[in-house]
């Protein structure tokens, strides 16, 4: 029987495994990312952002997913990332996501609070796991910007009082990732997730993952990351594949060609995750 998420999520952490959250934009995408779990026996979160939302209705994304998750006989969960709309969280929770994210991070403490408890009431009905986010992790996410100067840490007090109070399944903490491509080397706060993790009990989600050193993300789950997002890095990787195939004297109608290029390169980048992030299942490797 399939698994639930949550219990995936509170294995990895007593673990200090974390699981890949990895964003997928289109049906390759989705198609590579399974391919590579599977390949390693890994389970991931597949990752729906606003973006590609907005490209392709939800429900194409969520059949697309499902369809593979049947061909592999390999579970797939399904994320819903950085919503702001309850509309939108609705249907996700009614077309069967694993888990959803509700972003309230923008808002003042108490109707971030007064939200998200909303969301939690509303996803318990179909049993779907909740995260939500304390602290402003800077950067930009779809059509979400943070300025480095707006963005603040969190603080354990304020974690434990916030997942006291709301009930959700795991925190997205901000501990010095940043969204998008890092222009200079972000500083990680270690100790900080260290006191976070000892004091709530619900998984800890770390934001911002393209372009961090193996060592960062390593340290970083050894201190108590159990889910890492990785999103920018998974679409350059797949179009520098597609660049590095257009650059080559090939008939340009061959979509197929190009697109092996670009799941190829995406595949790649997606088992060296994998394997980072499964600390304890390929020691070996790291
Ligand atoms: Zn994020």
């Amino acid at each position: 029987m399939k698994k639930h998420i949550r219990d995936v999520m509170m294995k990895a952490r007593s673990e200090q495994n974390a699981v890949a959250a990895l964003t997928v934009q289109n049906a390759e995408m989705i198609k590579t990312v399974l391919k590579v779990s599977k390949e390693l026996s890994v389970p991931v979160l597949l990752m729906l952002g606003q973006k590609p939302l907005q490209h392709l209705d939800m429900k194409v994304m969520v059949n697309i997913a499902r369809t593979y998750e049947d061909l592999n006989a390999m579970p797939v969960y399904l994320h819903l990332d950085h919503s702001r709309d309850l509309d939108q969280i609705r249907r996700a929770v009614e077309l069967g996501f694993d888990s959803v994210m509700f972003d309230g991070s923008a808002l003042p403490w108490n109707k971030n609070i007064e939200l998200t408890k909303k969301v939690v009431d509303m996803a318990s009905s179909k049993n779907v796991a909740v995260e939500a986010e304390l602290g402003k992790i800077a950067g930009v996410e779809d059509d979400i910007v943070v300025r480095e100067s707006d963005s603040n840490l969190t603080t354990p007090e304020e974690a434990v009082d916030f997942t006291a109070k709301t009930n959700i399944d795991w925190l997205a903490v901000s501990i010095g990732t940043a969204h998008g491509w890092y222009k200079e080397k972000p500083k990680l706060d270690y100790s900080r997730i260290k006191e976070i993790r000892a004091a709530v009990n619900v998984p800890l989600v770390m934001h911002g993952g393209s372009g961090l050193s193996d060592d960062a993300f390593r340290q970083a789950i050894q201190s108590g990351i159990t889910k890492v997002n990785v999103d920018t890095e998974l679409r350059r990787a797949f179009m520098s594949g597609l660049q590095e195939a257009l650059s080559t004297e090939h008939a340009i109608e061959d979509l197929i060609y190009y697109f092996k290029n670009a799941e190829e390169s995406l595949a790649a980048t997606v088992r060296g995750k994998l394997q980072l992030f499964q600390t304890s299942q390929f020691k070996d490797n790291n």
